[in-house]
């Protein structure tokens, strides 16, 4: 099958930008300036006013980059609009109308019917179900329409103002802007500070170095990763392979992801063991290619070992070389047969000691078409069947005799376009469970666990030392103690 091409990984680089809520906002304003004034393009003199009036907007640029006002958080951000209002009682009826039908067409249309259609085959009508999850959606992404709204329609109206000023030569007085920039940002710092009260608590201190295990536990270990896979959703799907897994393996029932919950963010954080502030990646839009730390990949280098990750194209911003591409630019129904495909090829080729495998159907159907519809469910229960397909076929290779299986999400996903970030309701705890000949049976650990456990836990089972900057707990409570110790 195919790996993700040079293209692709540069294109995703570049809708990104389209993406992501904090990139979304310059680009959407000034494109919009842009062709609401095109008549003007020729003259030198608009040139000037747009780019001296710009200088008047950038610090609000630069808030709405900093803060992004996640969950509910979004419905203070029209308190500035409608003080805007009041005070300078200045908007322009078309350019804000040119503004929404923009906004509405770029994500109804462009992303929901048309790039979808493009790239894993929703049908032409997609449009018909998007438009509610747009409006839904809390996550950070520009496809969070009551985000999105009062940021854009307030850099617009804001612009267009000191222009219009600058081409009229209006004198500007800037003692009200000033006020107004810095009640804005109290008013922000406040709201993030005492508001913004969920994110995960992270483990202060480093993974106990004297913990570390230099004796391998396991030949193998197996980590199968059902991108965006809510946990409830989960429940309700018949998916016998992964519950007897499950019930034959210890389940963690209280696993966390991290924040912010994005893709490359979760996966960075799971296989280094630690959060994006130590890691560097903190979004989908990883500006600084490559990791801060040393990851699990590393790890199993010092002992001759190898890991390999076969995941989205987006990956290898994150970890490099150490990810085996597949192509995201496919059928929604083909993905994760063709991951299946890979997976035991990469297997067979290259016999890692840890091999991880993402498949990306679930999460793709989750954003495409909503993670409350039966569709969302089907994926979940094609994924039961395929990962059923590969276990087999890794114990008829023989690669399972003294091995370790871990299936997990790397977040969960919460209603609107399927979207994920800032922990909404279904983001936040993910299913977990390990399953193998070293692990105990039947034994659920409800305490509350994180995701960046997973890579400290690997480099334990593999007899490798933990990455340089691990944070997580070794998941002890799973492993059969191998001398019975004192006590229980
Ligand atoms: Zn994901």
């Amino acid at each position: 099958m195919k790996s993700a091409s040079k293209f692709e990984k540069v294109a995703a680089r570049c809708w990104n930008l389209l993406n992501e809520g904090k990139p979304f906002t310059p680009i959407f304003t000034i494109g919009t300036m842009l062709l609401f004034h095109v008549s003007s393009w020729s003259s030198l003199f608009f040139w000037e006013s747009l780019l001296y009036s710009f200088l008047f907007i950038l610090p609000l640029l630069i808030l709405f980059f900093i803060f992004d006002f996640p969950l509910f958080l979004r419905n203070y951000l029209w308190v500035p609009f409608i003080i805007f209002l009041m005070v300078w009682n200045s908007y322009s009826l078309p350019l804000l109308s040119l503004s929404l039908g923009l906004y509405f067409f770029f994500t109804i249309f462009f992303w929901g019917t048309i790039y979808y259609h493009l790239r894993i085959g929703t049908d032409w009508f997609n449009f018909t179900r998007f438009w509610k999850l747009v409006l839904k959606n809390s996550d950070s992404t520009s496809g969070n329409a009551q985000e999105q709204l009062p940021k854009f329609l307030l850099v617009l109206s804001f612009w267009e103002m000191t222009r219009a000023q600058v081409e009229q030569g209006v004198s500007i007085d800037y003692t009200p802007i000033l006020i107004f920039y810095i009640g804005l940002f109290m008013f922000s710092m406040i709201l993030h500070r005492y508001l913004f009260d969920w994110k995960p608590p992270v483990y202060g201190q480093y993974t106990d170095k004297s913990e570390a295990n230099s004796e391998a536990i396991n030949q193998k270990v197996i980590v199968l990763v059902i991108d965006g896979m809510r946990k409830e959703r989960f429940y309700e799907a018949k998916t016998p392979f992964l519950d007897y897994l499950k019930e034959n393996g210890t389940e963690y029932t209280n696993m966390e992801t991290v924040y912010p919950a994005r893709t490359v963010v979760c996966f960075t954080s799971m296989f280094t063991g630690t959060y994006p502030f130590e890691h560097g990646i903190t979004s989908n839009m990883v500006w600084k290619l490559g990791i801060k730390v040393e990851s699990i990949f590393d790890s199993l280098r010092k002992v001759g070992k190898k890991g390999r990750l076969l995941g989205i194209a987006h990956l290898v911003d994150s970890m490099g070389e150490d990810v085996e591409t597949v192509t995201a630019v496919m059928h929604k129904d083909e993905a994760d047969r063709n991951i299946i495909e890979r997976a035991k090829h990469i297997m067979k080729q290259q016999d890692p000691d840890l091999m991880i495998v993402q498949l990306i159907g679930t999460d793709q159907i989750g954003h495409s078409r909503g993670v409350l519809y039966d569709e969302y469910i089907e994926k979940i229960e094609e994924a039961d069947a395929l990962l059923k397909e590969y276990v087999d076929w890794l114990r008829e290779e023989g690669k399972l005799e003294n091995a370790t299986i871990v299936v997990c999400a790397d977040h969960g996903q919460a209603d609107g376009i399927g979207g994920h970030g800032h922990l909404d309701e279904g983001e936040r705890f993910v299913p977990f469970f390990l399953h193998g000949p070293t692990i105990e049976k039947g034994k659920k650990v409800e305490e509350r666990h994180s995701l960046v456990s997973l890579a400290p836990t690997i480099a334990y089972l593999l007899g490798a030392p933990f990455p340089s900057h691990s944070r997580g707990k070794v998941l002890k409570e799973a492993f059969i103690k191998r001398e019975s110790k004192h006590h229980e």
